[in-house]
């Protein structure tokens, strides 16, 4: 790292020195006409995050700058090459692009059975579905909890799949994980951080979304949390900002793609549903989201959107999400990847 020091404070170098060199750094002072720096090298600044901030607290420091990122398990420079998580064979990171798909919210067996039948056999391995609900307001449905997790693990089951479901609570995470195959953490919990902590400490890969105003670095240090509990299975996921913008609900970051994965080795999935709160603009914005290398998609679908108990007005007919594939695996096919289609309607 460089320290910036300001001018008039002749026992700043010295001090300085001394705090690094008792940190482990070995250091290098370097007297300019206008300004002293000090290099320092060899110390660990991850686990140091604290004397940075307490350098920076002095008054004869100007600025701290880095050299090294802040996160480290989850960094493309810790592996360079991509992460492929398996999760129970379906292989998330590698050459198939992988489709997540299912309710916003599990609503009845049969909701979530038909659902099931129909995007498993458009070509989607992993059934999502909220048993529970991050809800804006306490009066809204809170999700089903168990029953709706039993009738996820039967569905998916029934048709072949995986399950992705939320865990919103550090007290639940052993409980979903019995019922689920990936541990989905909310936008609103992106920074819960005794969340991550818990499910750094499970064996269930996760799906971690992007906070509706996290920076990439904000998601990556969420990551490192789970990562450096020793739960290395871990899917980005960027499911649209919040912006000056009205007319869609979200901004779908599809830059996001592109950047994460080459600030990390860890597969980045996208969600066009939140990420755009409109149902007609989610197969656009699923083929961009593949052109720009997405390693999945998770997408909302419903048997009667009309009458869903949640997002609705995001979730795809079925005969939407079957229309909506081909065009999907074409796009992938394009740019070198490939997509299951168990029976392609075109
Ligand atoms: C969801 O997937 O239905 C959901 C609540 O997502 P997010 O946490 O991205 O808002
Ligand atoms: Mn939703």
């Amino acid at each position: 790292m460089i320290i910036v020091l300001r001018q008039g404070h002749p026992v700043a170098v010295a001090q300085v020195t001394q705090e690094l060199e008792e940190h482990g750094y070995q250091v290098l002072p370097v007297f300019g006409v206008e300004k002293t720096i000090v290099c320092a090298v060899g110390g660990d600044e991850h686990k140091n995050v604290d004397f940075l901030e307490q350098l920076r607290a002095h008054e004869f420091v100007e600025d701290v700058l880095l050299i090294t990122r802040p996160y480290k398990i989850v960094s493309r420079e810790s592996q360079p090459e991509r992460s492929v998580i398996d999760i129970g064979g379906v292989k998330v990171g590698g050459n198939e692009v992988v489709m997540m798909a299912g309710p916003c919210t599990v609503e009845s067996e049969e909701q979530v059975t038909q659902t099931a039948e129909v995007v498993a056999r458009a070509g989607a391995s992993i059934l999502r579905g909220g048993a529970y609900k991050p809800s804006t307001s306490p009066y809204s449905f809170q999700g089903m909890g168990v029953p709706g997790l039993k009738i996820l693990r039967q569905a998916a089951d029934r048709f072949g799949m995986k399950v992705v479901t939320e865990v919103m609570d550090v007290r639940k995470v052993e409980l979903v994980a019995q019922y689920a195959d990936i541990l989905q953490i909310g936008a609103r919990n992106m920074q819960n951080y005794d969340l991550l902590k818990e499910v750094g400490q499970s064996r269930t890969p996760v799906l971690l979304k992007r906070g509706m105003t996290a920076r990439y670095e904000e998601l990556l240090l969420a990551a490192e949390y789970v990562a450096s509990g020793g739960n290395q299975a871990i899917m980005l996921c960027e499911r649209g900002l919040r912006t000056f913008e009205t007319a869609t609900r979200n901004m779908l970051d599809i830059g996001a793609v592109p950047m994460l994965q080459s600030l990390s080795h860890l597969p980045v999935i996208i969600d066009p549903s939140q990420g755009t709160g409109k149902r007609d603009l989610v197969a656009a914005l699923s083929r961009a989201a593949i052109a720009a290398g997405a390693d999945g998609l998770i997408i909302e679908v419903h048997p009667n959107p009309d009458h869903a108990i949640k997002d609705g007005p995001q979730s795809m007919t079925f005969p939407q999400f079957e229309d909506m594939m081909p065009g999907l695996k074409r796009v992938a096919e394009a740019v070198g990847r490939s997509m299951r289609m168990k029976s392609a309607k075109a």
